[in-house]
């Protein structure tokens, strides 16, 4: 049975992430109420924009629902302004803090960590476990600044941390749905949700 996989449908970049989920043969749900995420076996948390994002899952009730899910051990893999979601601080930085997360990934961020002159840019990343370096597109991405004692370190650009694991929920700073190149994806559905 192909594991259920939930793809956060309220705003950005879902359809790319179901296409590449569906390639490797996962069952994908669109999630925009707590039911559709009742029926999944695991989340993924699309870029996008992160304050239009936390409004619509708190109007939505989806925000407490993912917080018990998540909590009773269900994987996540989140992008970009999912990592911004997923993460218990956000620094003040480019962008000011103070923004509501759902505080599940113990790591602390700063939005649009790159600046203005490099909004978007493209990099081959050196993954922790993987054998060839992968291309990664970054778009006003995350900066992860301190990670907690749980938290993997598994990619960094320029010594800033943009990849990072803490049991079931893994984060990229990056775009991994945008490039042919599956193997996050994959990483995710084989070593994160069948684990
Ligand atoms: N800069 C966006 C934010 O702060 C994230 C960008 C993205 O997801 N590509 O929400």
């Amino acid at each position: 049975m192909p594991k259920r996989i939930g793809v956060l449908a309220l705003q950005g970049g879902y359809a790319a992430h179901a296409a590449v989920l569906q390639r490797l043969g996962a069952d994908v749900i669109e999630v925009r109420l707590p039911e559709h995420l009742a029926e999944c076996d695991a989340l993924v948390m699309p870029g996008g924009e992160s304050t239009t994002i936390i409004r619509l899952l708190q109007r939505n009730l989806l925000d407490s629902a993912i917080i018990e899910r998540a909590n009773a051990g269900m994987s996540i893999f989140a992008t970009c302004a999912g990592l911004i979601l997923l993460s218990k601080r956000i620094s003040s930085g480019a962008e000011r803090g103070g923004q509501p997360t759902l505080g599940l990934l113990d790591v602390a961020v700063v939005r649009n960590g790159f600046g203005r002159q490099l909004d978007s840019f493209e990099a081959d990343l050196q993954i922790k476990g993987f054998d060839a370096p992968l291309r990664a597109i970054f778009i006003r991405a995350p900066i992860i600044t301190d990670v907690g004692p749980g938290v993997d370190v598994l990619a960094t650009v320029d010594d800033k941390v943009v990849m990072v694991q803490q049991g079931k929920l893994l984060a990229a700073a990056f775009h991994p749905e945008l490039l042919s190149d599956d193997r996050i994806h994959a990483h995710f559905l084989d070593a994160v949700v069948e684990h």
